[in-house]
């Protein structure tokens, strides 16, 4: 398996990133990546952009070096509500809208309780098209009711490759959501979290988590092109 699209990475808009919109259009082109979303951090997080960059990335044509260019952002979920740091303004604007937790900027109780009610708040949040890395050990959830619930409403759940190369862990964390993923027929997308240039697209460990569980191409929505395509009609993103 491989992956035609990677729809979660970071330029130097997110500060602790390395590489610009352009550089990272330029490794996308030259890898063959058909498509790939800048999902910059949402402005809780530590040294990052003033809302006018989510405003203003329309200023990045759609495709750019025969790449199609994703404007997105990774929002920050600050309370078990499931509110963001993003507001609808800014999300409507945006083609592919990421939620995360993360330690920074969760302002809340930690418990599974408190994620889980904040994760499926997400899944009835019209903008949010997946939640990403949810494999952490500090922000554990009840995996088979939010799995269930984001297969019922065709939200994504994220295998992420930085969380399954490099925090080990994450990993059995990972391999139970994607194990349900399956059972349950939740799509997933792969994604490398790239903070630079060298990750882009690189999502090899993610996949081959998945191919260990057998887990079918056809859930996994930018395994191929026509399983992107429908996702984004679905979801009404432009594909060219
Ligand atoms: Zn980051
Ligand atoms: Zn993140």
């Amino acid at each position: 398996m491989k992956i035609i699209a990677d729809f979660h990475t970071h330029t130097i808009a997110s500060v602790h990133a390395y590489a610009t919109a352009l550089e990272m259009i330029h490794e996308a082109a030259k890898i063959g990546l058909e498509c790939f979303a800048i999902t910059d951090h949402g402005i809780s997080m530590h040294g990052v952009p003033h809302p006018y960059y989510f405003m203003n990335l329309h200023a990045i044509p759609k495709v750019y070096e025969g790449v199609r260019v994703l404007k997105g952002i990774e929002a920050n979920i600050v309370d078990s509500k499931g509110n963001l740091d993003a507001d609808e303004q800014i999300l409507s604007n945006l083609d592919f809208c990421i939620a995360s937790l993360h330690m920074p900027t969760y302002k809340d109780t930690v418990s599974v309780e408190a994620c889980t009610e904040a994760y499926l708040a997400l899944a009835d949040n019209p903008y949010i098209n997946v939640i990403a890395h949810s494999g952490s050990p500090y922000f554990k959830y009840d995996y088979e009711k939010v799995i269930k619930r984001f297969a019922e409403k065709g939200k994504l759940i994220e295998i992420n490759n930085s969380s399954i190369k490099h925090k080990p862990e994450f990993y059995p964390n990972c391999v139970e959501i994607a194990k349900l993923c399956k059972k349950h027929g939740c799509r997933v997308c792969v994604d490398t979290d790239a903070h630079f240039v060298t990750q882009l697209g690189r999502a090899e460990e993610a996949l081959r988590m998945l191919e260990s569980i057998d887990f079918p191409e056809s859930l996994i929505v930018n395994a191929n092109r026509e399983n992107m395509q429908k996702y984004f009609e679905e979801n009404n993103i432009p594909l060219y």
